[in-house]
């Protein structure tokens, strides 16, 4: 059994790297994946405990992205899996990492400048301390509601953090075509994560996935927590069909979503066999 989808502390898990590669050893995973959300700072850390105890780490990493209908301009939001098979990330795709990070913190601190205007102040500190990698409006939500000044997040984004809202301030998420160019230019192997996620109407995922394709995509997410087994079924059909890689994991957050354990997903619903990751190594960023 392995899991290629899971995230530590370094975003918006609760397991430290080293325990997610304890926990991994423990339960007898014979590969693990770290992809926190655009950052590899848990999978550096994860490095060390790894190699210490014989598992096999792989470097992952979930981007967020947007996909912008153009008819609407309204923008889905696609997390991008990439895969570092043959080699470490370039120092490029750090750096623009890196970028990204800035941009999520200058929006952040902008919110939370328009917020306190208002009279509803929210600490900065807070909301990164919440949302770590991917601090940002969910998180300020939340602590909104903590604090009294709105009833449910639903009314804080309706009155203050949407589009229209008070406090709305606008930031720039990569697009999906990209988030896979920067990930395939840095080496690595880019999946669509979750692409039930993409809509559950029929033909809208495998229409999507055909334009990411045109993108540089090479690979779907066949097994995740999120799929029935129909899902399952289907989605490795489409790869099949598309000629594309399958890949697949729990989407591990420890505490932050406890009905996910590591490896099996909900209540046993995924188990991803040893042979998917056999097949990706063996495509690598060759594709
Ligand atoms: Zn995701
Ligand atoms: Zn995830």
């Amino acid at each position: 059994m392995i899991d290629l989808h899971t995230h530590t502390d370094e975003s918006d898990g609760t397991l430290s790297p080293g325990q997610l590669v304890r926990a991994a050893v423990d339960m007898g995973l014979e590969a693990l994946a770290v992809t926190d959300h655009d950052t590899f700072a848990g999978y550096d850390r994860a490095a060390g405990p790894a190699r210490a105890a014989g598992l096999d780490l792989v470097c992952g990493i979930e981007v967020s992205t947007k996909l912008r209908n153009p008819a609407t301009g309204y923008g889905k939001a696609v997390h991008v899996l990439g895969y570092f098979l043959d080699g470490v990330p370039t120092t490029e795709f750090r750096l623009w990492l890196g970028d990204m990070q800035q941009s999520r913190r200058d929006r952040n601190e902008r919110l939370a400048e328009r917020l306190e205007s208002l009279g509803k102040p929210v600490a900065l500190a807070e909301v990164e301390k919440l949302g770590r990698s991917i601090a940002g409006r969910p998180h300020f939500a939340k602590l909104m509601v903590e604090k009294g000044y709105v009833g449910s997040v639903q009314e804080a984004f309706e009155i203050y953090l949407g589009e229209g809202g008070k406090a709305y301030v606008e930031r720039e998420e990569p697009g999906v075509a990209e988030g896979i160019r920067k990930i395939r230019e840095a080496g690595g192997l880019a999946a669509v994560a979750h692409p039930i996620r993409l809509g559950r109407h029929p033909g809208v995922a495998d229409r999507l996935i055909g334009e990411m394709r045109g993108f540089g995509l090479r690979g779907i997410e066949a097994y995740h927590s999120d799929h029935s087994r129909q899902d399952v079924a289907l989605f490795l059909e489409l790869a099949r069909r598309l000629g594309m890689a399958v890949t697949g994991g729990t989407d591990f957050h420890g505490g932050a979503k406890p009905g996910i354990q590591l490896g099996t997903g909900i209540n046993g619903n995924v188990a991803v066999p040893r042979s998917v990751l056999e097949r990706l190594r063996g495509q690598g960023a060759r594709t």
